[in-house]
């Protein structure tokens, strides 16, 4: 099983409004909050959490103030990153677009191919207010060479099969090297 003292770092990335916050705190739930004092390049707080995944336990390191944070952190994140949930919000097509020029910025500081990344649409349960289709941001995330998933925080739907999506495609990394 993964070594439990080197977690896998998780970064958030997306508009501000999209759900990250809400995607932490649905994360953080029981889990202890560490101080910015464990992890220099972190403003705000971290979350550390060990999760099970396919019987297997994992440890997630998730950091969610990406956008909290000067250019210089941003750059920070984009680097230090295992891998990434991008997030849009379905209702927001400009936070759709956002997350197109977040994945550009990625693949310049993150140029090998093996970094995990799930494009998420948060927000499903506002069907009314949706102004990006499933299969349009599905295309999208063919062509990113990501994986793609929709979620509602506020429903607490789909949120932790992000997270196993993540950690799976972390796993299949290691697995391959
Ligand atoms: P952040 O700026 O990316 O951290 O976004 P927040 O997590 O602060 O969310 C912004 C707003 O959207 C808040 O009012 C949240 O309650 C709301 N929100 C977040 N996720 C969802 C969701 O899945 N559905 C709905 N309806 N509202 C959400």
């Amino acid at each position: 099983s993964d070594s439990p003292g080197s977690p896998y770092r998780v970064v958030l990335l997306g508009a501000s409004g999209v759900g990250k916050t809400a995607f932490a705190s649905i994360f953080a739930g029981a889990a202890d909050s560490m101080d910015s004092d464990d992890c220099e390049l972190c403003g705000d707080e971290v979350a550390e959490k060990e999760i099970e995944v396919d019987g297997e336990a994992a440890t997630i390191l998730l950091l969610d103030t990406w956008d909290k944070g000067d250019e210089w952190t941003q750059e920070s994140f984009m680097q230090i990153g295992d891998a990434y949930l991008l997030l849009y919000s379905i209702t927001d097509r400009a936070s759709f677009l956002r997350a197109s020029e977040l994945r550009i910025t990625l693949r310049r500081f993150r140029p090998a191919r093996h970094t995990p990344i799930i494009l998420v649409g948060n927000k499903c349960d506002l069907v009314r207010r949706r102004e990006v289709s499933t299969s349009e941001a599905r295309a999208s995330a063919a062509v990113f060479d990501c994986k793609f998933i929709e979620t509602s925080a506020a429903m607490q739907h789909n949120v932790w099969e992000a997270f196993y999506g993540i950690v799976r495609q972390l796993r299949l990394r290691r697995d391959s090297k």
